[in-house]
């Protein structure tokens, strides 16, 4: 759940806006070249200054190359300024404006968003006054920053932070609500030909339910009896392939849908082979400590050598994931639609598991008696307690008498896969070393 402010990074390409991303989380982390269409991975951050946290969301990915790109600039900053509770602008202080700086100052305006102008590439004092030119703007004050040499970002940070509002821009999900699915995949695997099949099915529609907020991208839906609430699905629906940086932003909305949803349901091409651009996004969902399903779609155009082919696909590349359920299904013909709310309901089960810590210790005690730590440099390092420190997705605590190898805390996740399923849910296991 993202309770933390969001700020939106925006500027042309080559402004310099990666490496001052890196200067506001301090760390080298973000290492990204600002180079025009450059696509990422990851496009958020944390980030905190004098206490307070907040989330930046680096814009670089940007497409250049095509015409029109004031204007598809101007496109592609809205959807992220949209997504945002403040802006930073980054304009480049040796270069002055531009036309494409121009039109994403007409999208800021429109926006009534707080924005925060930094004027970057300020190196030395010599370059002030062309800083100070970004008045012109209209944006207010310039902040001249080097991101290069970090001078200026102090000031800077206190203005985001000013500009960013205390409280998170929307409520929290309710607690105890509808389950939040989010349906994600790479583009044409069949994701809004699984909604419409999933929502085509329900047998009302649920439009004003008792206490429930709904997010205008959301639609809930009510299966067997059960309603939830399935995620972005106007970002499903509302297909941006023809803007350029299309990629980007749908890389941003995954990311987005996956830190909302409880479960996520990867869609995967069956008729084709796995890439690794499916795997990066059962990844994203391992690490986003989310509930896990896997659907297989298109199995209507598998014959019995592709599915062949793809069980050893599987064997390869989705073992490591081997504890989700996975469907296969035909958004086309609705096979086995219905089974992947099973699948959904299992793997919310499993995520919200809790161990008893009388449980779990008595099968930690079982399985370090049978396989105790290797002895290291004269010493065996002994797990002495345990507890589930959380659930959601399951989180244990281990307490030990020192280090632990990293395959022997891989060997105690196998066991507490085996021990108690937690199917479909990533789980974690931290190691507290008595010092
Ligand atoms: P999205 O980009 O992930 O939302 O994918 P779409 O739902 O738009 O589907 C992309 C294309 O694949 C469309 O032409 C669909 O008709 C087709 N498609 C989706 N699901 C299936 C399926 O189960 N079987 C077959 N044969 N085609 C499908």
């Amino acid at each position: 759940m993202n309770a933390k402010p969001v700020l939106a990074v925006v500027g042309r390409p080559n402004v310099g806006k990666s490496q001052l991303v890196n200067r506001i989380l301090g760390r080298r982390e973000a290492v990204v070249q600002d180079l025009p269409g450059v696509t990422r991975d990851r496009v958020s951050y944390d980030a905190s200054w004098n206490g307070r946290e907040f989330v930046v969301v680096d814009t670089g990915g940007w497409v250049s190359d095509a015409k029109g790109m004031a204007a598809q600039i101007a496109e592609q900053a809205e959807l992220a300024i949209g997504a945002a509770d403040a802006v930073l602008f980054v304009v480049d202080a040796t270069v002055g404006t531009t036309d494409e700086d121009e039109a994403v100052v007409k999208v800021l305006r429109r926006s009534g968003k707080p924005v925060v102008l930094a004027a970057n590439k300020v190196d030395d004092q010599r370059l002030e006054p062309e800083a100070a030119g970004m008045w012109n703007l209209g944006l207010g004050e310039p902040f001249a920053v080097s991101a290069l040499h970090g001078r200026g970002s102090g000031d800077l940070l206190d203005a985001i932070l000013e500009a960013l509002p205390e409280a998170p821009r929307e409520p929290e999900e309710e607690i105890g609500g509808p389950t939040r699915v989010a349906i994600i995949g790479k583009p044409n695997v069949g994701k809004s030909s699984l909604l419409n099949k999933i929502t085509g099915r329900q047998r009302a529609v649920v439009s004003d339910l008792a206490g429930t907020t709904v997010d205008p991208v959301d639609e809930l839906v009510e299966l067997d009896g059960e309603v939830y609430r399935f995620i972005d699905t106007a970002g499903i629906r509302r297909r941006v392939k023809e803007a350029s940086g299309h990629e980007y932003y749908a890389s941003l909305r995954t990311q987005q849908a996956i830190e909302r949803a409880q479960v996520c349901i990867v869609v995967i091409d069956a008729s084709e082979s796995i890439t690794d651009q499916d795997l990066k996004l059962l990844t994203m969902v391992e690490e986003a400590g989310k509930a896990l399903v896997v659907a297989y779609n298109k199995w209507d155009l598998t014959d019995d050598e592709r599915r062949r082919y793809l069980e050893r696909e599987v064997e390869r590349d989705v073992q490591a994931f081997a504890w989700a359920p996975h469907v296969n299904i035909s958004a086309l013909t609705g096979r086995n639609v219905d089974r992947l709310r099973k699948a959904i309901d299992a793997a919310l089960e499993g995520w919200e598991t809790r161990v008893s810590t009388g449980q779990l210790n008595a099968f930690l005690g079982r399985i370090t008696a049978a396989h105790p730590h290797p002895v290291r440099s004269g010493k065996q390092a002994r797990i002495l307690f345990g507890t589930q420190a959380q659930n959601c997705p399951p989180t244990f605590a281990l307490f030990t008498s020192g280090p632990l190898d990293p395959q022997y805390v891989r060997f105690v996740e196998r066991r507490l896969r085996e021990e108690f399923g937690f199917v479909g849910t990533p789980i974690h296991v931290e190691v507290r070393a008595r010092q």
